[in-house]
């Protein structure tokens, strides 16, 4: 008896000693996050408890939709219309109207014939390959993809043995350690019986630069391999119409070569809600409604958001002149941050990464901009690389030049 009690003491201490330690390792080495608290919506200037009104650089607000009284007001006639809740998963009885016409958009915006909603672009991504892979298949991933990429490609592995896998450097296409590498590797590879599939980022969240996709069709379709692009901060962003990575590398259309499926969110520039889809082939989608699990056994997207994001998706189409603003307003931030003397990485992206190496420089600066009244936050080593730690300034059509202004003014001052 008091064997056993002392078991379970030194368990539970076990776990309590590790997290304290951790815990206080993270606030020795500057890593520690502390949540600043909203006490409003998120706009191009938002309401930060205990800072008051500042302007905010560092949403994923990109086209300024989430507080749009459209947007808003989709939103709050979906609550009257369908309730609070689904109360079910899509197969049982969550599936509404709503998420009907929602993927409906989505796919017409990503121009594929069918897509699939999820409760976030974390979920539709973890769907994607534990569902679609089988053993032999090999899953080829750009070492900087999102963290649910990888989580997805460790579940597909770890659940179907003989799921293989490998990385390539980011965004190298040709050369050594390149995707053209790996896909050669993989002809030669007698354990690779089954589909290959290659996956990226549209735009690489840290910074802000593209993935070049008409290259990497062309490899996949050199070696029959299955091309996925999660475009999250692509959608709303990117091409003229803001379609995507795919649109401004021209990838749309009829009989332009594209993508095999597209994931992306609902959490970013459609509305900024939550939520996330998977757009692709007829077929893709059914093998995600039969066996994807998160659908299969989580509740459906909330359907005041699926109204939010399909309003979102038609205020993107009705006013491309959104897209524009925004295209406009990066390219100004990126050439008034560079006359103040920082080192901002060039793109064509809402994304505009300025270097200041040390991480514990990058959060010093990030509280510093926050007293000023600009909200950026700092980004240091594990997120980035050592010695690459940075501000990251997400730019939206929500802003004007006054607040970009302001931004490169209270960057001067550091
Ligand atoms: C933000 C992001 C996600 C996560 O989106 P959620 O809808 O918030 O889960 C997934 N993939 C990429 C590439 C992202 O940038």
């Amino acid at each position: 008896m008091r064997l056993e009690h002392a078991l379970i003491t030194t368990r539970a201490a076990s776990f309590a000693a590790r997290a304290d330690a951790t815990l206080a390792q993270l606030a020795q080495g500057g890593q520690y996050k502390h949540l600043q608290t909203l006490e409003g919506p998120m706009d191009a200037v938002v309401r930060v408890r205990g800072y008051g009104e500042v302007a905010c650089f560092c949403s994923n607000n990109y086209l300024g939709l989430a507080n749009h009284p459209e947007v808003v007001e989709a939103g709050v006639k979906a609550l009257r219309d369908y309730g609070a809740g689904t109360a079910s998963v899509r197969f049982i009885c969550g599936t509404f109207a709503p998420h009907e016409t929602l993927e409906r958009a989505l796919a017409a915006l990503t121009g594929t014939e069918a897509a699939y909603s999820f409760v976030s672009a974390w979920t539709a991504n973890e769907a994607v390959f534990p569902t679609l892979c089988e053993p032999g298949d090999l899953i080829i991933s750009d070492e900087l993809n999102h963290a649910c990429i990888i989580d997805s490609i460790r579940l597909a592995t770890a659940i179907k043995k003989g799921i293989l896998k490998s990385v390539y450097r980011n965004n190298t296409l040709t050369g050594p350690n390149s995707l053209e590498q790996r896909l050669a590797e993989a002809a030669a590879d007698p354990k690779v019986t089954g589909q290959i599939w290659v996956v990226t980022d549209g735009v690489f969240s840290m910074e802000g630069s593209i993935a070049d996709l008409p290259t990497m069709r062309g490899l996949c379709d050199r070696h029959g391999a299955m091309l996925v692009v999660d475009d999250s901060h692509g959608t709303g962003v990117m091409g003229p119409t803001g379609r995507g990575t795919h649109e401004h590398w021209g990838m749309i259309g009829p009989g332009a070569p594209r993508a095999d499926v597209f994931t992306g969110t609902l959490g970013k520039a459609l509305g900024g809600g939550a939520g996330g889809y998977v757009a692709a082939d007829r077929r893709v989608i059914e093998m995600l409604v039969q066996r994807g699990r998160p659908t299969l056994f989580s509740n459906a997207l909330p359907v005041t958001v699926a109204c939010s994001a399909a309003k979102a998706v038609d205020i993107l189409l009705a006013e491309p002149h959104r897209v524009a603003k925004l295209r406009d307003n990066a390219a100004y931030a990126r050439k008034r941050i560079r006359e103040a003397g920082f080192d901002v990485i060039e793109s064509p992206t809402a994304i505009c990464p300025i270097i200041v190496h040390d991480t514990a420089r990058a959060i010093a600066m990030s509280k510093r901009l926050l007293e000023l009244g600009v909200f950026v936050i700092g980004f240091g080593y594990p997120v980035v690389p050592e010695g690459h730690a940075r501000l990251r300034c997400q730019v939206s059509a929500a802003h004007d030049r006054s607040h970009i202004d302001a931004l490169v003014a209270a960057l001067r001052t550091l």
